[in-house]
């Protein structure tokens, strides 16, 4: 079925007809609506609201609802009450235990004067990232996690990317992460790597407006509300894009260093840019560029097509002066395999596109483990 596209101009012409009763202003008018999305016929709409009226607004957040659900092709409206004014530093995530550290294991921590996250105990975070979403961003950071883990070094994967969170089904995780003692997650074991994602905690179908300083909040705890235990290596999956979100993650989270998925289209590599200046800006190494959907692989007959013309990223890196890391071509194979729980580094270890994945695995932990190159200061002992 083909859904008409709904624009965010014609929800909020909508929502100029809501009126709050206590101002006799319309909600738009008000300056209350914060954000709008819209994906295939669904519409979700914040709505930053003053703290003190809380409740009180209830109706109107349901006067929204229905005024955007009586839309022609809207199949549902969601409006969340946001009040960022009141509690900027802390607004409420999924995962709500801020206090910090009283002995729970391995809890992450703040490094004073930077203010950046450090996870005691993890030796590299580095973060998988894509200029754009859709470029295979999250299929090479699950592969990548999983060859680092084949090559034998002791990995944990992060789904940082919370808008749509991909873990679930790549890795084919039904269950919910446990806590021992209430206050820290354990981590999902899967094929050999700990892995996280909001995705395991929130329902599938749950509508996820995030704000900026959410997006913050939510993946901080995540790096330090889960008993990562020891590892060599966490990779996050970051969420799509370069903005803010992807700024702050960037700037806030102790990196090792960073991996930019690209497609060969041009317009997607301009995108990749984007990115790699955003990590430079940063002061985290770019570890280097992957061409993904590189070429087309005929899953019938092997034949090789260069649809979107091949060696973009590679070109690309040269003039960037970044590591070319590897290739991945486009290929049912490796579709069907992430999308159903499987992915090829660990449902076909044997085939070349596992060992493509492996390959750009290796050369990642060369990175990360050459003491002149993406490796983080040694750790400071602080004598109490
Ligand atoms: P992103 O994280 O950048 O949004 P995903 O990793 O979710 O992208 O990939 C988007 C879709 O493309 C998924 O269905 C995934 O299985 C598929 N995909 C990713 N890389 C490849 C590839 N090299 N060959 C075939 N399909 C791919």
């Amino acid at each position: 079925m083909n859904v008409a596209e709904i624009s965010e101009s014609a929800v909020r012409r909508v929502l100029e007809t809501v009126i709050d009763p206590a101002t006799g202003k319309n909600v738009v008018a008000a300056g209350m609506v914060g954000g709008i999305a819209t994906r295939a016929g669904h519409v979700a709409i914040t709505l930053d609201v003053d703290p003190a009226r809380g409740a009180a607004l209830e109706p109107l957040r349901q006067a929204c609802e229905q005024a955007v659900r009586a839309m022609p092709d809207v199949l549902s409206a969601t409006a969340v009450m946001t009040s960022e004014r009141a509690a900027p530093a802390a607004p409420s995530a999924p995962l709500a235990t801020p206090a910090r550290p009283h002995g729970h294991g391995p809890a992450a921590k703040t490094t004073g004067g930077t203010g950046r996250i450090d996870v005691p105990g993890v030796k590299h975070i580095i973060a998988v990232a894509s200029g754009k979403g859709g470029v295979g961003k999250s299929t090479t950071a699950v592969n990548l996690a999983l060859g680092l883990a084949a090559n034998g070094i002791s990995t944990g994967l992060l789904d940082a990317d919370i808008y749509g969170p991909s873990m679930p089904r790549m890795l084919g995780v039904k269950e919910k992460p446990e806590s021992t003692d209430g206050k820290m997650l354990k981590p999902i074991e899967r094929y050999g790597i700990r892995t996280m994602s909001i995705g395991y905690i929130v329902a599938e179908d749950t509508p996820m407006i995030w704000r900026g300083p959410m997006v913050s909040s939510a993946l901080e705890q995540m790096l330090r509300d889960v008993q990562w235990g020891e590892l060599d290596v966490l990779v996050v999956d970051m969420p799509p894009g370069t903005g803010d979100a992807q700024l702050t993650l960037a700037q806030r989270v102790a990196l090792s260093g960073a991996v930019i998925v690209s497609t060969p289209q041009d317009i997607a590599l301009i995108d990749a840019r984007k990115g790699l200046a955003m990590f430079r800006k940063v002061a985290v190494p770019v570890l280097g560029i992957v061409e993904n959907m590189s070429y087309f692989l005929c899953p019938k007959c092997g034949e090789r097509s260069e649809i979107f013309g091949h060696g973009g990223a590679r070109d690309e890196a040269a003039k960037l002066e970044v590591p070319f890391l590897g290739e991945i071509p486009l290929h049912l194979d490796i579709r069907t395999t992430s999308d159903s729980g499987h992915p090829i580094v660990v449902s076909q270890p044997d085939s070349a596109h596992a060992q493509a994945y492996k390959n750009i695995a290796g050369r990642v932990w060369k990175q990360l483990s050459a003491p002149q190159r993406g490796a983080r200061p040694a750790p400071k002992i602080v004598m109490r």
